[in-house]
């Protein structure tokens, strides 16, 4: 099929040749039972730059029953052999990071510079799982000569992943490295919008030397392929990143048939700069923490909560920084029509609301094609605004002045969320109080930044279970206790 291409450099595959991604099942490219593929399509020019098959449920079952025959062989390998499986899918990430990138900007729009921070986040947990692996123990419980009791971690069997669109490689690595590290199978549906680098990922773990069945990828639309892996009974956990409206769904049907389920949702994330913080460093994270990937961040700090006596040059810093922000260099465009035209919508709730827009406030051209927003600023803002409680997922900050650390507080912590949260401020005492009583999963002190080794999930309706570090082994696996009577 002819397609033409962007010309920008952020696509360079064949303007002739649009690639066709099958399913990734049983360690090959598999073709599904629906013929008919989906576009993907680039959120800088509207292009196709590849098309993906449309899954159904009898792809789910028949990855899921590829998982199931491949995971007891996997799980009995010596943790060292699995170790050392991810390990070479870190290195193997890494010989391909320049295509990988390239597919990754191709489908999500994202800025060069946060592409190469991702693929490599993506290798980073292989790496960081194939070591953790070597580590893990169990425990021991003393009680006395007569009884011996120790604990194992064992895998469920097939876990099913459903990842976004927002960081597609990195997100999918996050669950698919722990889960395999503990001797699970993995069946992935990543997002209908942003499948390629996920099925390029089953690739270069087959290439790497994960057994065939051991991670499959279906590809398709949520309320399809899915639920479809939600309601296989094969599959025994299941991990879930994207929108809270969602998450609730696939929290039901995984209650309705009682098996445990990570969820990772949205965030209204405060962001509280104290007074006597440094604000050369304050103001340009602040800028970066609602923008960043064009605000399609799930722990965006999209709540700005400033102390009264430096809120106007907070204010005058940030709009100073991000109104230089042009398209496609410090700008990330909009991900669908749909979310494009949803983050405009909010424009109009701000100004009902009477707030002021600092900056911003507008689409770059007003054309669904090319969907970039003004990074945009409001002030004037209280918190219970809507613009301060729903989650917008594009480049827009609330501003909210408090005078008391007691008030920024409980305005931090007046939101349905708790993803993150941060606070900018020189005196370690108020860091330490502060971080303990805001209701975040994780909580950043003169910083906002993440990395692969601390935990990370929500607090409230952001989610529950929790990723990264040591505990995601915990959470991709179940705790057996054994208890030998001895004589
Ligand atoms: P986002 O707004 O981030 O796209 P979604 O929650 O809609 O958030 O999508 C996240 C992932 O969930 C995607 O892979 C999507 O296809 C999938 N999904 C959407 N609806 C369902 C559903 N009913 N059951 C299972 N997965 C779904």
């Amino acid at each position: 099929m002819e397609q033409s291409y962007a010309t920008s450099g952020a696509v360079s595959l064949d303007a002739t040749d649009v690639p066709t991604y099958e399913h990734w099942i049983d360690g090959v490219e598999s073709p599904g039972t629906i013929t008919e593929r989906i576009p993907s399509t680039s959120p800088v020019d509207g292009r196709v730059v590849a098309f993906i098959a449309r899954g159904a449920g009898a792809d789910i079952a028949r990855a899921v029953r590829s998982g199931t025959i491949a995971q007891p062989a996997w799980a009995a390998l010596p943790p060292v052999e699995r170790s050392r499986a991810l390990a070479a899918v870190a290195e193997g990430v890494r010989a391909e990071s320049a295509r990988l990138i390239e597919l990754e900007i191709a489908e999500t729009g994202k800025l060069h510079s946060l592409a190469v921070a991702e693929v490599e986040m993506a290798a980073d947990y292989f790496e960081f799982y194939a070591g953790a692996l070597r580590a893990a123990r169990s425990d021991v419980l003393d009680l006395g000569p007569t009884q011996h009791v120790f604990t194992r971690r064992e895998p469920f069997g097939v876990v099913g992943l459903i990842t976004p669109w927002n960081a597609p490689i990195t997100q999918g690595a996050r669950g698919i490295a722990p889960a395999l590290a503990v001797g699970n199978a993995v069946v992935v549906k990543p997002s209908e919008f942003t499948s390629v680098t996920t099925l390029e990922l089953a690739r270069i773990a087959i290439e790497a030397g994960v057994p065939a069945g051991v991670l499959n990828i279906v590809t398709g639309f949520g309320g399809e392929a899915g639920s479809a892996l939600v309601e296989n009974p094969g599959v025994a956990k299941v991990g879930f990143t994207g929108s809270v409206n969602t998450g609730r769904i696939v929290a039901k049907a995984a209650a309705e048939r009682l098996i445990p389920v990570t969820l990772e949702l949205g965030g209204k994330s405060p962001h509280i700069i104290f007074a006597d913080a440094d604000l050369t460093q304050a103001i340009p994270v602040a800028a970066r923490a609602f923008t960043a990937n064009g605000g399609q961040v799930c722990s965006a700090g999209t709540r700005l909560l400033v102390e009264r006596s430096v809120h106007d040059r907070v204010v005058a810093g940030v709009v100073d920084i991000v109104s230089s922000f042009q398209p496609g260099e410090q700008l990330a465009p909009i991900i669908t029509p749909d979310q494009y035209r949803k983050v405009n919508e909010y424009f109009d709730v701000a100004r009902s609301e009477g707030v002021t827009i600092a900056t911003g406030g507008a689409p770059v051209a007003d054309d669904e094609v090319n969907r970039y927003i003004w990074p945009t600023v409001l002030t004037g803002v209280t918190n219970d605004m809507r613009i301060a409680q729903e989650e917008i997922f594009g480049p827009v900050v609330s501003v909210i002045p408090f005078d008391t650390e007691e008030e920024a507080v409980a305005i931090a912590n007046d939101t349905l969320f708790g993803l993150v949260a941060g606070l900018w401020t020189s005196d370690v005492s108020r860091a330490l109080r502060v971080s303990a009583l805001l209701e975040a999963g994780q909580v950043f002190v003169n910083d906002w930044t993440g990395n692969v080794e601390a935990p990370f999930g929500g607090y409230k309706e952001s989610g529950y279970g929790r990723e990264k570090g040591i505990e995601a082994l915990n959470d991709y696996s179940r705790q057996k206790s054994v208890l030998l009577r001895l004589r």
